[in-house]
């Protein structure tokens, strides 16, 4: 939706209040897009657009919306347990890497079944993660 500010240059109905809005008339314009996608407009008397949207705030009050990412819901005790699983699965993520790159396949190979044990703990406690798939 835009708002323009400008002389009137036809003459035309106010929205609001019905009255003719005249030629060289101080006015509001507003164009919009209808649902079909159509290029719509709206004329306004500037009193009349000034009460139109008054009425455009009591009928949509301030409603704060939270920021950022729930937290999970999950009593406080596990919490701190979920932390210490998903860090020891991170620890033994990046040993695995460097296993990995230094060409020892066997020994990183052993680490998988920590990460089974790893997943099974942490089911308990909040389900397993989406990334550990
Ligand atoms: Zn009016």
């Amino acid at each position: 939706m835009n708002i323009h500010l400008q002389h009137q240059a036809r003459t035309v109905d106010c929205r609001n209040c019905g009255d003719p809005i005249r030629i060289g008339e101080q006015s509001i314009r507003q164009s919009y897009h209808n649902f079909a996608g159509k290029s719509r407009m709206r004329f306004y008397h500037l009193a009349c657009f000034l009460q139109y949207m008054m009425q455009w705030y009591v009928e949509n009050p301030f409603a704060p919306t939270p920021r950022g990412r729930r937290a999970m819901v999950i009593p406080e005790g596990l919490r701190q347990e979920r932390a210490n699983i998903i860090a020891s699965y991170s620890y033994n993520m990046k040993r695995k890497r460097e296993l990995i790159s230094g060409g020892e396949f066997e020994k990183a190979e052993m680490l998988d079944s920590k990460f089974d044990i790893l997943k099974e703990r942490i089911k308990g406690v909040g389900g397993v993660p989406k990334s550990w798939n």
